[in-house]
């Protein structure tokens, strides 16, 4: 669909995989789509994706599992998350049953 619909997007796939500089084909270490938005007035950054709407399968479908987030130090872990794991999780299959389903 990118080929066709989002050469931009397009230009940094591989191969089937991604995500690859489109002028040297070397693999990029972060992704090109991800977007540092400073917060005025707070010392914190948030990120956005360039590429939301079209963003690939594995990013539509994460976090898939309350282990996953807690192995990428995810921010939105909380506390009560880890002593309730199994709520956490079903809580987290809510949040997420547009994009996959539920892991439970
Ligand atoms: S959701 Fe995927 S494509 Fe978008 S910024 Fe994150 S890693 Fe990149």
């Amino acid at each position: 669909m990118w080929e066709i619909f989002r050469p931009e997007i397009y230009r940094y796939v591989r191969n089937n995989e991604i995500w690859f500089d489109p002028d040297s084909g070397l693999p990029l270490t972060r992704c090109p789509w991800l977007r540092e938005m400073p917060q005025e007035g707070k010392n914190k950054i948030r990120y956005s994706c360039d590429i939301y709407l079209d963003r690939p399968e594995d990013c539509r479908h994460y976090p898939t599992h309350l282990d996953e987030m807690h192995q990428d130090e995810c921010e939105m872990l909380e506390l009560h998350d880890l002593v309730k794991p199994k709520q956490a999780q079903k809580k987290l299959d809510r949040l997420m049953s547009d994009s996959r389903p539920a892991y439970l």
